[in-house]
């Protein structure tokens, strides 16, 4: 038998491919270590306490069996805590899971999927995978979501992300309302970071027979690593997800520790969350007052806009702190997103930044 060839060339494999993947990039998930990474914006405060005990119990049926027999008490913990019906929520291996499940759910290849640019960046990639043409449209001067121009696309999904990651600013409900009278398919409304601000629509989003809102345990609740997300919907709605999904994306160890989470941790979550909040405007006092510019934000991050964010987040990460750099954003220009978390990992942030601005300062010609 030939072995493979060690080598097949980059155009060869991009023909194997389908063309509307031809120009996806693969999601950079490679961690170096680093004294602290303040890159992906998880709760840099710890982890669920209820749930570490529980994951210590797991037992041998656990790990020979399919997943199933905790499924149930995971999806009504995520009801309870949601405050719907446990028949309106999906869950899935992280929200990006349902995303990408609802996208392929209720949109057929070919049609349109419009968001506000810039945002959550796996949506063009939940777009092109599913076959489907990424919309993007600003956003309005305000900085609120333009529903004008969302809806003008035509498009048969209509993706929200408020907070919105990566700029923080948060979708005004007005805006948010009329996009969902007027839209001609199906609307998502990212709620990743809800758990930091007071609004959010993931208890109502069963009134409407068309609105999935998505959230997630990787943020504000410290479980990034168990890789669990959810939708709640119209139950009709998350039926149709549910299919697309498949079964057993969620491990069992993961699905039961969570259940226990939600209804033994919510008091901790919301006490880091609240932690995270007043650091996070003490951190952006700190960044004005060096005379650096930060966008307001509804989440446990900052957007801040700097020349040369790739160079200077590159001397942050010699300094051992990793943020996470964004090149020519729409509107806005180099930036960077930095996660809040306690207060003396920030600290170590403003000197890496500032120690890192002053050297690319002085070696950009001509500055
Ligand atoms: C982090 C993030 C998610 C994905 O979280 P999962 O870990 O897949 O649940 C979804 N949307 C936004 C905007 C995010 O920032």
């Amino acid at each position: 038998m030939t072995p493979p060839t060690p080598s097949s060339s980059p155009s060869e494999s991009l023909r194997l491919g389908r063309a509307t993947i031809r120009d996806v990039v693969p999601y950079p998930t490679e961690r170096l270590p680093c004294t602290a990474d303040l890159s992906d914006n998880t709760n840099l405060f710890g982890a669920p306490p209820a749930a570490l005990r529980e994951l210590t119990t797991a037992g041998r049926d656990e790990i020979t069996r399919y997943p199933g027999l905790h499924a149930r008490s995971l999806r009504e913990a995520l009801a309870g805590y949601a405050g719907v019906r446990s028949d309106q929520v999906v869950s899935g291996c992280g929200s990006d899971d349902v995303i990408d499940s609802a996208v392929r759910a209720f949109a057929e290849p070919g049609e349109r999927l419009a968001y506000s640019d810039p945002t959550f960046s796996m949506i063009p990639v939940f777009a092109k995978v599913n076959g489907l043409v990424p919309t993007p449209v600003r956003f309005a001067a305000s900085g609120d979501i333009d529903p004008e121009a969302l809806l003008a696309t035509d498009a048969r999904i209509i993706y929200i992300c408020s907070p919105n990651n990566p700029t923080g600013s948060l979708a005004a409900r007005r805006s948010v309302d009329r996009v969902i009278e007027r839209a001609p398919g199906i609307v998502i409304i990212d709620e990743a970071y809800g758990e930091f601000t007071d609004s959010g629509r993931v208890g109502e989003a069963p009134e409407h027979d068309r609105v999935l809102v998505t959230r997630t345990l990787s943020k504000a609740f410290g479980m990034a690593g168990f890789r669990i997300g959810y939708g709640t919907g119209a139950a009709s709605l998350v039926h149709e997800i549910e299919k697309v999904r498949g079964p057993y994306k969620e491990n069992a160890p993961a699905e039961r520790a969570a259940a226990c989470a939600l209804r033994e941790d919510v008091a901790w979550m919301r006490d880091l969350a609240a932690k995270a909040v007043q650091n996070r405007e003490r951190f952006a006092g700190a960044l004005r007052a060096h005379g650096l510019d930060v966008l307001p934000s509804a989440a446990n991050f900052l957007l801040v806009p700097i020349a040369n964010a790739a160079l200077v987040a590159q001397r942050m990460r010699e300094r051992g702190i990793a943020v996470r750099p964004y090149p020519g954003l729409p509107g806005i220009g180099d930036a960077l997103r930095i996660t809040i978390g306690p207060w003396a990992l920030m600290e170590l942030a403003l000197d890496a930044l500032l120690g890192a601005r002053a050297s690319v300062v002085t070696t950009q010609p001509g500055r």
